[in-house]
């Protein structure tokens, strides 16, 4: 196809004369190309094609493995795991955990000191004295010992990549049923919010479904497999938002997810037009979500907010609840809240996770950098699932892009896709539209490492910002032993 236009253009100019061709779709086509246009359009053009038919393949395979007929079967009979009693919940945990364990002792050389012989009874038991505590940077340290198979992902499983938002890239290998495990836990949350498969929905995450550099619409791709309408949430700023309020408007989502910042980016905007969307339900995840944010985004853009607590690693899931509350889903993982000695605490502590459906890279006491604490009692909307106090630990300064809008730190995350090499990370705002990129490499860094960044950053986050990458031996973290992914370090900047 790449070689069409000019072929045409050489016929052109050696004076042949223009075919007549009977109109069908595929001589459509081919008529397009044979127009007399420059190169660089019919190039330009080509592009468009080829990245919306990229869009359509990649939605249209999500939503084959993800929305299938085994899918729904899966939402209901997680459904039916909220009106089991306390008893009936505890066995079912014990028999995941005992089958998790199992799986890490057979596939995973850092577990193979431990006996396999015990009953799913003894299963938490074991896991406390049996199973110690490691965190990604044990992961990083020891992957022959805690990846199976010498850390070669088998044909059949799945790579989930994350920087997160440590700044420090990892990646876990997957099996394909706890891939369509995760989908139906998010969609048992949806249904809380009484949506069900084929109702129409609104998603104003980090998808990237239009160039940076697009200033006319669409900033959005409709999702026509399953009904989804994906918004860019890099088209927020003056020149582009009406197009996509006007879009939301007219497209009536029965429900939104996105970035709480997204979304409190997008109400600002309303607010700022003295306009009002009423979303019924909207699904917030990956950020913390700051009272000052639930308030204007309550006003402006949806009538209630359900956030969701979730990481890559998928060791721990909580969800909110119509009673506001956090309810950890104990069907999903194991979780203990274990203080800095690593004993179970009714105070704050770490969550500490063990997965109950990745049999592939089972990840086993699995400490994470965030810090809840149990909530005691019971809650009005009956489900037995434990609930815990609103999760901290992921506080980030806010930083701005070249024009000024916020940029959200899970937009951020972008830059490092597909990127190596990076041991730690921190995006530091050092002036208006300019930021200071500073890494700790490891032994195999290179420029080509700094310029897939760059590129990324031009491309996925913001083209006008400008960007100094800074090569550091460590980067502390703060006082509270905190690490501060990104800073703001202006002194005109805002911080949160
Ligand atoms: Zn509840």
């Amino acid at each position: 196809m790449r070689c069409w236009p000019s072929c045409a253009i050489r016929r052109r100019r050696a004076g042949a004369p223009r075919r007549v061709r009977p109109i069908s779709s595929r001589h459509a086509v081919i008529a397009f190309w044979e127009r007399p246009w420059p190169h660089a359009i019919g190039l330009w053009w080509e592009t468009i094609m080829l990245a919306e038919l990229r869009k359509e393949l990649l939605y249209g395979g999500r939503a084959l493995v993800r929305d299938n007929a085994l899918s729904q079967r899966l939402v209901q009979r997680l459904r039916r795991h909220e009106t089991l009693d306390d008893y009936a919940l505890k066995t079912m945990g014990d028999r995941l955990l005992h089958r998790s364990l199992q799986a890490a002792i057979a596939k995973l050389p850092f577990y193979a000191h431990i006996s396999p012989d015990f009953a799913p009874e003894e299963a938490r038991q074991v896991l406390r004295e049996m199973f110690p505590i490691v965190d990604k940077r044990t992961l990083l340290d020891h992957p022959r010992a805690l990846y199976p198979n010498d850390g070669l992902k088998r044909p059949w499983q799945v790579l989930g990549k994350t920087s997160g938002t440590t700044g420090t890239p990892l990646v876990v290998i997957r099996s394909l049923n706890s891939v369509q495990m995760e989908q139906a836990f998010i969609k048992r949350h949806w249904s809380w919010g009484g949506y069900s498969e084929g109702m129409p929905r609104a998603t104003l995450r980090g998808d990237m479904v239009a160039g940076l550099e697009r200033q006319e619409p669409p900033f959005w791709f409709e999702n026509r497999y399953n009904r989804q309408l994906l918004l860019s949430s890099r088209h927020l700023g003056d020149q582009c938002v009406g197009a996509v309020i006007d879009k939301l408007q007219r497209y009536a989502p029965a429900m939104m997810q996105a970035y709480p910042s997204t979304a409190y980016t997008l109400a600002q905007q309303l607010e700022r037009r003295g306009m009002s969307l009423c979303v019924p339900f909207l699904f917030t995840a990956s950020e913390p979500l700051y009272p000052h944010q639930q308030e204007l985004i309550r006003e402006r853009l949806a009538g209630r907010i359900m956030d969701m607590y979730g990481m890559a690693e998928r060791v721990a899931f909580a969800t909110q609840c119509e009673y506001g509350s956090m309810h950890l889903n104990p069907d999903y993982s194991h979780v203990e809240i274990l203080d800095d000695y690593g004993e179970p605490t009714d105070g704050y502590g770490h969550i500490v996770g063990t997965t109950l459906h990745n049999l592939a890279m089972p990840l086993v006491r699995y400490r994470l950098s965030d810090r809840t604490r149990w909530r005691h009692g019971h809650c009005a909307c009956g489900r037995p699932f434990p609930m815990i106090e609103p999760v901290t630990g992921k506080l980030e300064d806010r930083i701005t892009g070249g024009d000024g809008m916020e940029v959200s730190p899970s937009v951020l995350t972008f830059a490092f896709k597909g990127v190596e090499n990076v041991r730690k990370s921190q995006v530091a705002q050092t002036g208006p539209g300019q930021w200071e990129l500073r890494l700790v490499p490891d032994a195999h860094f290179s420029q080509a490492d700094q310029d897939k960044l760059l590129h990324n950053i031009r491309h996925l986050v913001d083209p006008t910002v400008q960007v100094k990458v800074v090569l550091r031996g460590d980067l502390p973290n703060t006082e509270a032993g905190k690490f501060r992914w990104v800073v703001n370090e202006w002194q005109d900047g805002r911080r949160a």
